[in-house]
């Protein structure tokens, strides 16, 4: 059969199920299947998005490295909030929580503000919190000590 490339790409995108595909698409239910089996891809299971094998791995897959070392999320949004949010089974984790969790190894302190002045960058190196935020006015006002304030 002549497979659609658009189905495809969404078929490998592994974000949508077959429905959602179809829907989107406006085509056949059918049509995504036989697809997918062209493509030789394994059956989704019936109502379930593809998962991935851990929290983790599902963030990993949903980011994209930026400029300046911006990471920008890919994945799922809430529709009203417009939140990033990593989905694995049954677990619904803000993305700047666990990108904060992967890079410094615990949970954050406190409101997460993005340091590097991007609203949209899920870096967890450019991911503040208020242990963070506190050593940081710590050392700024050591260096004021020493080299004096700003003019
Ligand atoms: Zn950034």
């Amino acid at each position: 059969m002549k497979v659609r490339e658009d189905i495809a790409e969404l078929l490998k995108a592994g974000e949508l199920t077959q429905i959602e595909i179809a829907r989107r698409l406006g085509v056949d239910r059918a049509t995504v299947r036989k697809t997918r089996k062209a493509l030789g891809m394994p059956a989704p299971r019936l109502g379930q998005r593809p998962t991935h094998g851990s929290l983790e791995e599902a963030f990993r897959a949903h980011i994209e490295p930026g400029e300046d070392g911006h990471v920008w999320w890919t994945g799922y949004r809430e529709r009203r909030s417009g939140l990033a949010i990593v989905l694995h089974r049954k677990e619904r984790v803000p993305v700047p929580k666990l990108a904060f969790r992967l890079h410094y190894g615990r949970d954050a302190v406190g409101r997460i503000t993005h340091a590097c002045g991007e609203r949209t960058c899920h870096a967890g190196a450019h991911l503040a919190d208020d242990i963070i935020r506190a050593a940081n006015r710590r050392a700024d006002s050591a260096f004021e000590r020493i080299f004096g304030g700003p003019p």
